[in-house]
């Protein structure tokens, strides 16, 4: 059996860096891809000559980010666009009433405004619920205590339930109250117009990457670690486990002994969310330039209502839309054309019925990816922030989770997976390592 310092199960963003911070400090690193491909959820298409992130677009706020230093380092492109977050009025954005209508800019401030007093009051009322709380609990409650007429309620109460889908990939009495805590961000948001795959196939140079392996099981004990592949085993004194929350929690994933009472319960206080993208190219414009995003309220807007203009990735007017909650589980087994046609139907509601047929239309279905199993981790009502770091507590010294959603501050994103993969290394190794290594570093452990 081939035995190696370090095996890394998973070469995504977590894996790679931890592989890759372990390899520099001369570790023999293998790390074991189920897919043919490197980036597990960040995946950039280029079907057609065009650049198509199916999975992360955006650094949600580049201050302080080491993903942000890490792609400036490697020499990345990247293109500012700050309207990643479901913000209300980061960026001009073009809003249209329950009645199709474009508001006016005094309307949309004032709705805008809206959505800000209530997100003031949210903070507080957050902060005081009980722990099965969900979020549309503490969204009732301080949209209540606004004391305002039905339709201005309905309006703020419709947007933090979008806000809900479309960050979280879950209606909101389906997550903890405290479940967007994390749902700031610092400075601009950037996207990539040559593909975020350049991240991991970055941080992959140079290391020892074995794709088309699955793994169906890790034991671990006094002896150190052996990992199960299709085609034989690995043996390491020590693993670094990355594979989504949704594969951990199947059975085609097995850790033998199992996890610790507290890491399982913390796994089943997560959920793998319903979250997808729908990728619209057009042979025109047809909405004018002066905005970053569309949106429409009411209810109209059930499942389709917030279109973001990626035309300045390429220039190839294309606008990118969410299947996010009920609107992701109910189009499961469409095809690509009903859901274009669905999506459509709305757009031509707001603009017209001149709204040309899209030239292209890509369709993302994360959940029914087996090594992904959805796009990322929620947590359920009952949940607190704690579970994602509780994940991570090392097992026995050598078994060691890592991924998005083992990270509290950050989860459910890029950043997340980064410092996540890189408090892996550091545990393995027993000390601390600058995450700066990722960019600055020379690799000597690979095999
Ligand atoms: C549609 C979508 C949009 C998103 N948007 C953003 C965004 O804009 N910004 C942002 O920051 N984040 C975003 N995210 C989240 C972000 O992509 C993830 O948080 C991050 O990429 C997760 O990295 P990871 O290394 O933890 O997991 P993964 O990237 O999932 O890596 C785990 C790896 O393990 C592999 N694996 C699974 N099972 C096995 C097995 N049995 N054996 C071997 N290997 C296995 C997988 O193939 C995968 O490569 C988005 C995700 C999706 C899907």
């Amino acid at each position: 059996m081939e035995t190696v310092d370090v095996v890394v199960i998973g070469a995504g963003v977590a894996g790679l860096t931890a592989a890759r911070l372990l390899a520099g400090e001369g570790r023999r690193v293998v790390v074991l891809e189920a897919r043919e491909r490197i980036g597990g959820r960040v995946h950039s298409d280029r079907t057609g000559g065009h650049v198509t992130d199916l999975g992360a677009s955006w650094i949600h706020g580049v201050d302080g980010s080491p993903v942000a230093e890490a792609v400036a380092a490697f020499g990345i492109r990247t293109v500012e666009f700050t309207v990643g977050s479901y913000q209300v009025d980061s960026r001009p954005i073009a809003y249209h009433g329950a009645d199709g209508h474009r508001l006016d800019d005094d309307a949309t401030r004032r709705f805008a405004a809206d959505v800000h007093t209530v997100d003031a009051t949210l903070a507080d009322v957050v902060a005081g619920s009980g722990p099965t709380d969900t979020y549309r609990d503490v969204v009732e409650r301080a949209v209540d205590l606004q004391g305002w007429d039905a339709s201005r309620a309905e309006r703020v109460r419709e947007h933090l339930e979008h806000r809900s889908e479309e960050q979280y990939g879950v209606p909101s009495d389906e997550l903890a109250a405290h479940g967007l805590d994390d749902d700031s961000i610092d400075g601009d948001e950037v996207v990539f117009p040559d593909g975020y795959d350049a991240l991991p196939t970055r941080l992959a140079a140079g290391l020892d990457v074995r794709l088309r392996h699955v793994v169906h099981s890790v034991h671990h004990g006094d002896d150190g670690v052996e990992v199960t592949i299709d085609h034989g085993s690995l043996h390491a004194a020590a693993v670094v486990v990355t594979v989504p929350v949704g594969v951990l929690q199947s059975d085609d994933f097995v850790i033998e002994p199992p996890l610790p009472e507290r890491h399982r319960q913390a796994l089943g206080r997560l959920r793998m969310n319903a979250f997808e993208k729908v990728v619209l190219r057009f042979p025109e414009r047809f909405w004018g330039e002066d905005v970053a995003a569309i949106r429409q309220l009411g209810p109209e807007g059930r499942w389709w209502h917030s279109w973001y203009d990626l035309t300045r990735l390429d220039g190839v007017p294309t606008l990118l839309t969410f299947a996010a909650g009920p609107a992701a589980r109910a189009i499961r087994g469409w095809s690509d054309e009903q859901v274009a046609a669905s999506v459509l139907e709305q757009l031509r509601r707001l603009y017209g019925d001149h709204v040309p047929a899209p030239t292209s239309v890509q369709v993302t279905a994360w959940h029914d990816d087996p090594f992904a199993r959805g796009s990322y981790a929620h947590m359920l009502p009952g949940s607190t922030t704690d579970d994602h770091d509780d994940l991570a507590v090392p097992v026995g010294g050598r078994l060691h989770l890592a991924g998005e959603a083992t990270w509290t501050d950050d989860p459910a994103t890029v950043a997340g997976a980064l410092h996540s993969g890189h408090r892996a290394a550091e545990r393995v190794l027993g000390r601390d390592v600058p995450i700066a290594r990722l960019w600055s570093g020379a690799l000597s452990g690979t095999t």
